[in-house]
């Protein structure tokens, strides 16, 4: 709780520096501008920064060495979770996927599908709200359960892992996090397929990043279609595995102990 207070505390000074401003001076304007900047820097870092742990601890890599971590966020979709159904099962690897649990409730049988294709199922909260950092107490505790609950609808497991919707934190996370019993999965390598729009670069840029023990970011759902990602994606496998690569679930597909819920 002291680091959430901290946090808290931070937020309340940074704003407060804007006080400073008056009587209005040239030297006050200077430090306000220094302080605030500061202040919303490090607020900034510990929200966003994807391995910071010092507001929710959180795990960007797999266990054992020589292996890494494929994981798919914001799915199902009903067209590009198929196709990158089919291609790992061309491949026999096996993935993680990060579901949005309204999504999943509209698509359940692709989820499904997933899991019984030997893959990893895990929360990726309810709506996918975009300012996660700024939910309520109870809307926190809303998202992150109901997106455990419909994975146990359909899969009939309750999930041990999360990922927030974009990596952000939110001051009281490691509490829900705690309550729920589940563990926030963040990663090595952001892919940036949501950004590069060319299958070549995006194979370059990942292959030239991967080392031992990464768990990799990309996206099966995206407005546009997933198709820059999934043209890109048989040739990483296949370097990966020339390169003696094995391809892990971020952790276990055993269900959550039950005494876990909010
Ligand atoms: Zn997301």
């Amino acid at each position: 709780m002291a680091r959430s207070a901290l946090f808290l505390l931070l937020f309340c000074a940074t704003n407060a520096s804007l006080a400073l401003l008056y009587p209005f001076s040239l030297s006050r304007l200077l430090l306000v501008t220094v302080l605030y900047a500061l202040g919303t820097g490090v607020m900034l870092y510990l929200l966003f920064h994807p391995r910071n742990q010092w507001l929710v601890a959180n795990r960007s890599q797999v266990g054992r060495d020589g292996c890494v971590a494929l994981t798919f966020d914001d799915g199902p979709d009903p067209v590009d979770t198929p196709r990158l159904l089919d291609l790992l099962r061309e491949k026999g690897v096996k993935a993680t996927f990060f579901v949005v649990g309204q999504r999943a409730d509209r698509h359940p049988e692709i989820v499904r599908r997933a899991w019984n294709e030997g893959h990893l199922i895990a929360n990726h909260t309810w709506s996918h709200r975009p300012f996660f950092c700024f939910l309520s107490p109870r809307q926190l505790r809303f998202e992150i359960e109901r997106g455990s609950q419909s994975i146990e609808r359909i899969c009939g497991v309750r999930t041990r892992y999360f990922r927030s919707p974009v990596g952000l934190r939110h001051p009281l996370l490691r509490f829900a996090l705690q309550r729920t019993g589940v563990e926030f999965i963040s990663w090595r390598i952001r892919s940036y397929d949501t950004m590069i729009k060319n299958s070549g670069l995006l194979a370059r840029h990942i292959l030239s990043k991967v080392t031992s023990r990464d768990i990799i970011l990309m996206h099966d759902r995206r407005s546009k279609g997933a198709h820059v990602m999934l043209e890109a994606l048989p040739g990483v496998i296949d370097k990966l595995k020339e390169r003696g690569f094995e391809f892990v679930l971020v952790g276990s597909r055993e269900s959550a102990p039950c005494d876990t819920k909010i």
